[in-house]
């Protein structure tokens, strides 16, 4: 279905979605120009409806949203696009103009990541990571049983923190491995018999 700029008086509301970490980070409007020049160069334009001119984001910021993914609404009024982020998407500093109080295992996951590459002092990921596979795989182990024991004590408090525990470090075994959540969720996808919008093999790729 062609995109229907026609009701907002050539304008299109366009949902900007973090690809990976799936924030939502900020709501922008599209003309018929700026869509195809979001095509053509991958990185996502606007109509300024203040400005009255087309604007390409992070013109003057270099915040560019790279285009992932573009989906359209039940009508096509509407479009949904996945990006990866240069930096900031607000304008104001944060990451999604919603705020960034928002947390997921998507995110605990680029957390993990991060600390290999700029590590804390004592950060306990980085800890993990250099002790190797073997230490991760026991901890993994004590976890599960901890887990298994919260259960069999019908302690639901403790059950979610040692569940807490065990997810955290099932992350740093998938990290460790060079895999991620992102490879599960396609796994589980494909089991569904749902096929995804846009592959994670891209994320794949990169490793
Ligand atoms: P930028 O596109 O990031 O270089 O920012 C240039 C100008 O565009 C800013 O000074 C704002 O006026 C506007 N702008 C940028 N990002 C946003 C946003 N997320 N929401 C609303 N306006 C924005
Ligand atoms: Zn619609
Ligand atoms: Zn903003």
């Amino acid at each position: 279905m062609a995109i229907d700029f026609s009701k907002g008086n050539g304008l299109v509301p366009v949902i900007l979605q973090h690809y990976l970490t799936k924030q939502v980070l900020m709501l922008g409007y599209m003309n018929e120009e700026a869509y195809q020049k979001t095509l053509e160069e991958e990185v996502c334009w606007f109509y300024s409806r203040s400005k009255q001119r087309l604007w390409k984001k992070g013109e003057s910021s270099k915040n560019y949203q790279y285009v992932v993914d573009i989906q359209k609404d039940c009508d096509a009024d509407t479009l949904l696009i996945f990006v990866n982020p240069a930096g900031p998407t607000c304008h104001l500093g944060s990451q999604s103009c919603f705020g960034d109080d928002y947390f997921n295992l998507n995110i605990l996951e680029e957390t993990i990541k991060n600390r290999m590459n700029n590590p804390d002092e004592g950060s306990y990921t980085k800890y993990l990571m250099d002790e190797g596979l073997d230490k991760i795989l026991k901890k993994n182990g004590e976890e599960m049983t901890e887990v298994i024991i919260a259960a069999k004590n019908q302690d639901k408090e403790e059950l979610i923190d040692e569940t807490s525990d065990l997810l955290y470090h099932l992350l740093v075994l998938l990290n460790h491995e060079e895999l991620s959540l992102g490879h599960i969720e396609e796994n589980l996808s494909n089991r569904h018999g749902v096929k995804q919008n846009y592959s994670i093999r891209q994320e794949i790729d990169k490793w």
